[in-house]
């Protein structure tokens, strides 16, 4: 059985995943790099929101969150993809790792929009459309998060950071971490004509106040 003992390794597995094949511009679909990916869920991983939890990856893209978790040791994933080519694909960049010999706990897959979907959730992992294309809707992957979770780890653009940290103490929640990040947007879509392209991107830990 094939076990992942370190960040690299991590970093390894998650590089490997296939991401989408035509980026919707629409959607914000964009892959969370695996540098960052594994940063972020090593944390998680020592901060015991991983192994043994039921976990939600919201808009899961290709899945490099949530299988993340699945080869780090999570129960059970959740994910949940509006893309049923994205999902596809994610399901197939899980089958491989199973086939390499990862082990994996359940997984589940949901097709459809996220404020359909209110199963509980241990913790809630999610890196959102940050609103450039529909308006706020980072903040209805966000009240989603709230609403089935007390502990979340959500990406957002860091100059919206005012207005994140604004919803989360109205809905009774607190940062418990933040990781700052530079995504390099690569040139998957077609109006990013200059090359490279890097924006700020916040990692909160926001955790449900008692
Ligand atoms: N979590 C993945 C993908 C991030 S891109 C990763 O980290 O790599 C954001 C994803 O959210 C895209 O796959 C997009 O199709 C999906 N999405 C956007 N709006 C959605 C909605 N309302 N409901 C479900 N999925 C949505």
């Amino acid at each position: 059985m094939n076990k992942i003992g370190s960040k690299k390794a991590l970093e390894m597995v998650l590089s490997r995943l296939k991401g989408f094949k035509e980026a919707k511009v629409r959607d914000e679909q964009y892959i969370t790099p695996a540098d960052i990916a594994s940063e972020v869920l090593w944390k998680a991983y020592f901060n015991s929101d991983i192994e043994d939890k039921v976990i939600a990856d919201l808009g899961s893209g290709t899945g490099i969150l949530g299988i993340g978790c699945l080869v780090l040791g999570a129960r059970k994933v959740i994910f949940v993809e509006k893309d049923s080519a994205a999902m596809e694909i994610c399901r197939q960049n899980l089958e491989i790792l199973k086939s390499e010999g990862y082990d994996a706990g359940r997984s589940m897959f949901i097709e459809g929009d996220v404020k359909d979907f209110c199963e509980r959730a241990d913790c809630v992992f999610t890196n959102p459309p940050f609103g450039t294309k529909k308006k706020h809707a980072d903040k209805e992957f966000l009240l989603k998060a709230f609403e089935i979770s007390n502990m979340t780890y959500s990406f957002h653009k860091s100059s919206t950071n005012e207005y994140i940290i604004d919803i989360s103490r109205k809905n009774g929640f607190e940062i418990r971490e933040r990781f700052c990040f530079k995504f390099l947007l690569k040139n998957t879509m077609k109006h990013h004509t200059k090359g490279k392209k890097y924006i700020d991107v916040s990692c909160f830990v926001f955790e449900k106040n008692n």
